[in-house]
């Protein structure tokens, strides 16, 4: 092929990394300098001109969304070929490593993966069994301190002993849980990891075979790699490796679980030759842009230092809109995005970001009400809702029925009069024999002097239930077994009478959850698995380690709303940040550290490097908290940024009216129209100015339609023509 395409595209630092040969390299640079781009590209030039192999290339990067998109770019460069390269996230290599050697690595082999609700019912449990004060020691204070040690790499027998009465019982919790992860034969994220360095560690033949096929590792976002992630890839990369990682320490967000910038250091330590190539020109945002970005940034005293240039056209700068809460806000934004779609600018271009998942309520319900299709990143993600994870329960007991949490989470979901006391009875028979959970349920149901008793009734019902599911289900596919075992277990019928308010939503995630059943294709790579229902425990594998099923992704026509955390890497043509106040960003939790402050200016530089032409920064004077309002400060952040960088969209020259939703009434008498003015819009035809408030070209203008009714436009982009009235 001809290689030139590849390199055509590429500025001379660019071309230098890409065609680098192998070894050691460190891309490292600011945002929107085309990093990611720089990665895609290597892939394809190694596997052009390198006669690399596609499966020799083992790519991470920090979501499953990102994984996607670089996977696509890639195969657009060089082809199907590629499809074979393995790429996604550190804990979905692991995983996919781990899976073929479950006998060696010590997990079962339908082994489950526990998410961070599992564990903390795990632990919750063990902090009973060991009757420690759970007042004094909440389940979420033993996850926190059991992950932190975890993400640096630290096996409860590595923690150093602390003093105090605390740090003892904390460490007994650790030691405890991990013992009880052991004899689950169970993993949790972080665990997938370590038991990947254990199984390395136990059989160097099989690291040796990893090491002599994964010869091309790169790593995007390395600024973020917690210590565990830095030394399961260094164990992998080898002495002999040339691993290729990009990264940018000013978007370092991730200290808060663990992510340590002092990698990207270490590395080129660790890595003896590793060539540094720095990159300075930005590629995606206008320059009135990215002054701001660099503004805010240049207020971080530990920054290893560059600076980004543009060679883009100035363009709007920033506007800074003050809502007087959290409705206006949205309402601003809201009326913000109808003008931009209806100047034809695509929904998927344009997103709302925040710093906290809560923030999003308020937009959605402003959205639904205009009747703007709109998608979700993160928040309470698909398989993380209440009714998935029920469904997820009964499956996980058909693919492996040992499953103690599955058998927990389902136990009385739909309710069947099983309560917690005939369950801790289960509980404290299977801890007396060591049995299953479900293999102590059976020993009772057949032994107990009662079988009358209503709850061994239940019981036996239940068992008898899992056992008809078994049956109903073998030689289904993968699909057909999800829809069936959802309609026995009744679940839709169950929230009909559980709440039937939500039961509808409820009862779609579930199909969403065939939907993603039937869109599932195994790793064609994996051994044959001669456990029963194989596709079904790969399926249920994946799943917790997704996150969003893959049939709803990114369709286009919506807008896209997400926190700031989750939009790293990507970029959108508008951008709106919402809630720049003290304590919601910085966030209240981060503002007593400098270093947690530093991380919090970095986020927002995150959030401000993701636009392309505008940028909207919005705060609002009060907001509503736990249901009260509260006066909100402006975000130390805004008063950072020189006020002629931004333009603010404040109303100027303005009397407020009485009432706060009535909007606001200008003075200016260059205002563009009339209150009564008749006006005809392109796509919502013709109406009368109902108010307006602001004055210039930011300046928003209600509107009645014949055909539409109502709607607030921003008069530069709405495209009003007056008609003689
Ligand atoms: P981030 O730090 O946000 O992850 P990044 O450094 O990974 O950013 P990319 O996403 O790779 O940057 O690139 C930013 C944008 O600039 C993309 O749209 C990319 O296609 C474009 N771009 C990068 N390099 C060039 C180039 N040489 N010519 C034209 N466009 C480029
Ligand atoms: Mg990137």
């Amino acid at each position: 092929m001809d290689t030139n395409r590849l390199l055509d595209t590429l500025n001379p630092e660019q071309r230098e990394a890409v065609t680098l040969p192998f070894g050691p390299a460190l891309v490292l640079a600011g945002a929107g300098s085309g990093k990611t781009r720089v990665l895609v590209h290597r892939i394809a030039w190694r596997i052009e001109t390198a006669d690399t192999s596609p499966q020799s290339v083992l790519a991470v990067t920090f979501t499953n969304k990102a994984a996607r998109e670089m996977r696509s770019r890639v195969l657009g460069l060089v082809g199907p070929k590629a499809q074979s390269m393995w790429l996604g996230t550190f804990h979905s290599m692991a995983y996919r490593i781990l899976s073929r050697h479950t006998r060696e690595a010590g997990l079962r082999s339908s082994f489950t993966i526990l998410d961070e609700d599992d564990q903390r019912r795990l632990i919750r449990q063990l902090i009973r069994e060991m009757q420690v004060n759970e007042r004094d020691f909440p389940p979420a204070l033993a996850q926190w301190y059991i992950n932190q040690n975890k993400d640096a790499g630290l096996r409860a027998g590595s923690v150093p002993d602390g003093d105090g009465q605390r740090d003892r019982v904390l460490h007994d919790l650790y030691r405890v849980y991990e013992s009880k992860l052991q004899s689950l034969g169970a993993a949790d994220f972080a665990e997938l990891l370590f038991r990947c360095q254990d199984l390395w560690q136990a059989h160097p033949a099989l690291l040796e075979s990893y090491r002599s096929r994964f010869r091309e590792i790169l790593v995007d976002e390395f600024q973020d790699t917690n210590t565990l992630q830095y030394l399961w890839f260094r164990t992998l990369t080898g002495a002999q490796g040339g691993p290729f990682v990009v990264g940018d320490d000013d978007q370092a967000i991730y200290g808060w679980r663990g992510g340590r910038v002092e990698h990207v250091l270490r590395f080129a330590k660790d890595f003896e030759g590793t060539r540094v190539i720095r990159l300075e020109q930005n590629y995606r945002s206008s320059g009135a842009i990215l002054t701001v970005a660099n503004a805010l940034i240049a207020h971080n005293p530990s920054r290893l230092g560059k600076t980004l240039w543009t060679a883009s056209e100035t363009g709007r700068r920033p506007v800074l809109f003050t809502a007087d809460d959290e409705l206006e806000e949205a309402a601003y934004t809201v009326s913000a995005i109808e003008s931009i779609l209806s100047g034809g600018q695509p929904a998927e271009t344009i997103a709302i970001l925040y710093r906290s998942n809560a923030q999003s309520r308020v937009f959605e319900e402003t959205l639904v009400r205009n009747s703007i299709a709109y998608r979700i990143y993160g928040g309470v993600r698909f398989f993380e809702r209440g009714e998935i994870k029920d469904a997820l329960g009964y499956l996980r007991l058909m693919a492996d029925p040992e499953n103690d949490s599955a058998f927990e989470r389902v136990f009385n979901i739909p309710t069947r009069g099983l309560g917690e006391k005939t369950l801790e009875r289960v509980r404290a028979q299977a801890r007396q024999d060591g049995l299953s959970l479900i293999a102590s349920a059976q020993a009772l149901a057949r032994s107990t002097a009662a079988p009358a008793e209503r709850s061994t009734r239940a019981l036996s019902g239940f068992l008898t239930l899992l056992t008809d599911m078994r049956e109903a289900i073998r030689g289904l596919d993968l699909a057909g077994q999800v829809e069936r075992v959802i309609a026995l277990s009744r679940l839709p019928e169950y929230y009909q009478t559980d709440d039937p308010l939500r039961a509808e939503t409820r009862i779609e995630s579930l199909a969403e959850l065939v939907n993603a059943a039937a869109g599932f294709e195994p790793d064609p790579e994996a051994e044959p698995a001669s456990i029963e229902f194989a596709p079904l425990q790969a399926f249920l594998g994946q799943i917790t380690l997704a996150m969003e099923p893959e049939s709803r992704t990114d369709r286009p026509g919506q807008i896209q709303l997400m926190s700031l955390h989750a939009a790293k890497g990507l970029e959108f043509h508008t951008v709106f940040i919402a809630g720049l106040e003290e304590g919601l960003l910085p966030h209240i939790r981060a503002t007593e550290t400098t270093g947690g402050l530093e991380e919090e200016r970095r986020l927002f530089y995150v959030g401000l490097t993701r636009a392309q032409r505008q940028l909207y920064l919005i705060r609002a004077r009060r907001r509503r908290l736990r249901g009260h309002y509260f006066d909100t400060l402006p975000s130390r952040f805004l008063l950072e940024i020189p006020a002629d960088h931004l333009e603010t969209a404040e109303p100027r020259m303005v009397t407020r009216l009485p009432h706060p939703r009535a909007g606001y009434r200008t003075r200016d008498p260059s205002y563009p129209a009339a209150i009564g003015q008749r006006v005809r819009h392109p796509k919502f035809g013709e109406g009368t100015v109902l108010s307006h408030e602001g004055d210039g070209p930011q300046c928003r203008i209600h509107v009645r339609f014949e055909g539409s009714g109502a709607k607030w436009l921003i008069w530069e982009h709405a495209r009003l023509e007056a008609l003689e009235s």
